[in-house]
């Protein structure tokens, strides 16, 4: 199986109505007010009583509920807009992280209505009883959205290793995991087993790439094309060109962490050596500032980090400038290969930003041969640590919104 196209370039050809049904969709998604049908006719070119028609069924099928009517100044009825239904469809993001697994729900508009995190240890943790502990976060995530009238309709699991097309996690180095099915060890748990539109219920992504698309859909839209790091226990990066994921060949690409900075330099679980991972990776960091052992999560570590650094702690001052200038030797590798303008600090990377800029611009600016007159912006993710799990709920949705016939039948 192929990971679903999460552009609205995946309508299916063959179904005028399901095309329709899109086309409408998707302006009534991306408008910046509730549009009315007139003015969706207006913009599609399909007619008034197309539009009536594909309206009708995109609210008996709860993707698409009339506004509040807005007040007009002057004459006239108040316009009745449209807007993406907020107790329709939503999504289920889950993430398996080195020290937490989260859950989230995302509704049709993106907004996120469930949000849980819970913390442990999970590297001495069998994958068995890792996917159980999920499978429960998912079950109380499911609940709260059915009381909130919402329905989930498909799931997408964030790992963060290499994950095949068959949702195969052939290497989690961080988790230990090798070769792990992980849909196969999840058959028969709902709400991650239930099929739609040909499409199956859980899609198991890399997390770093979940992490990317969730910073490409949240707020105002952004930069077309940037790096996405996610700095945890590894390090990942998303790559987005042209607002699509750029997955590489085989599915394998934003192996940042493993691209070496120190090339005889300490040793990696990977195998190699001087991977960035181990100059700037959370357990290098926390070890370079004193803080080995502390065997913090992720958000905690950055957490603690931030408030040294702010008190001046020239240790966590000096282990996060080594990191940052060790991310700054990798990321102008990939700038200059690639010609980015943006890169995103994500994960617990985006806590420690205001401390990780200056090293990493310093390094861009004397190895990117275009630096001096095509300046590369560093900035905090929008999302932070939450970001693979709502990235992994939001292409859910995405899907639905782009090809809904499928939920249609489904929800008829
Ligand atoms: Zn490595």
């Amino acid at each position: 199986m192929r990971r679903p196209d999460t552009t609205a370039g995946a309508v299916r050809q063959g179904s005028l109505r399901e095309l329709n049904l899109a086309v409408v969709l998707g302006r009534i998604a991306a408008a910046e007010r509730p549009p009315s049908r007139a003015e969706l006719a207006a913009e599609t070119g399909l007619t008034r009583a197309t539009v009536s028609a594909v309206v009708e069924d995109l609210v008996n099928g709860r993707l698409v509920a009339e506004a509040e009517p807005t007040p007009r100044t002057g004459a006239g009825r108040p316009a009745r807009g449209l807007v993406l239904a907020d107790d329709g469809p939503a999504g289920l993001g889950l993430e398996i992280n080195v020290d937490y697994l989260a859950a989230c729900v995302v509704d049709l508009a993106g907004r996120v209505r469930h949000h849980t995190v819970r913390r442990a240890d999970l590297r001495p943790v069998s994958p068995a009883e890792t996917l159980a502990r999920l499978v429960e976060l998912a079950g109380r995530a499911r609940a709260d959205a059915a009381d909130q009238g919402l329905t989930l309709a498909g799931a997408a699991l964030a790992v963060p290793g290499l994950v095949d097309d068959a949702g195969l996690v052939r290497l989690a180095p961080n988790l230990g995991w090798r070769d792990v099915p992980v849909p196969a060890l999840l058959a028969g748990h709902p709400p991650l087993t239930e099929r739609i539109d040909g499409v199956p219920p859980l899609v198991v992504d890399n997390e770093a790439n979940l992490a990317a698309l969730g910073e490409l859909h949240a707020g105002p839209p952004g930069p077309a094309s940037f790096l996405h790091i996610s700095g945890e226990v590894g390090i990942g990066a998303g790559i987005v060109l042209d607002g699509d994921l750029f997955r590489g060949a085989r599915g394998w690409s934003g192996e940042i962490g493993h691209i070496p900075v120190r090339p005889e330099g300490r040793p990696c679980r990977c195998g190699g050596r001087g991977c960035l991972e181990r100059y700037a990776g959370q357990e290098a960091v926390l070890a370079a500032a004193g803080l080995a052992g502390a065997d913090l999560p992720a958000d905690t570590a950055a957490a603690r980090l931030a408030e040294l650094a702010s008190a001046g702690d020239p240790a966590a001052l000096r282990a996060l400038h080594d990191a940052g200038t060790a991310l700054g030797v990798a990321v102008a590798a990939v700038v200059n290969l690639l010609d980015l303008d943006t890169v995103v600090l994500g994960g617990g990377y985006a806590p420690l930003a205001r401390w990780l800029c200056p090293p990493v611009l310093a390094e861009i600016s004397g190895r990117v041969l275009t630096a001096a007159w095509s300046p590369v912006t560093v900035r905090p993710a929008t999302l932070g640590p939450a970001a693979a799990a709502v990235g992994a709920a939001g292409s859910v949705v995405r899907r639905i919104v782009a090809r809904p016939g499928g939920w249609l039948a489904r929800a008829s």
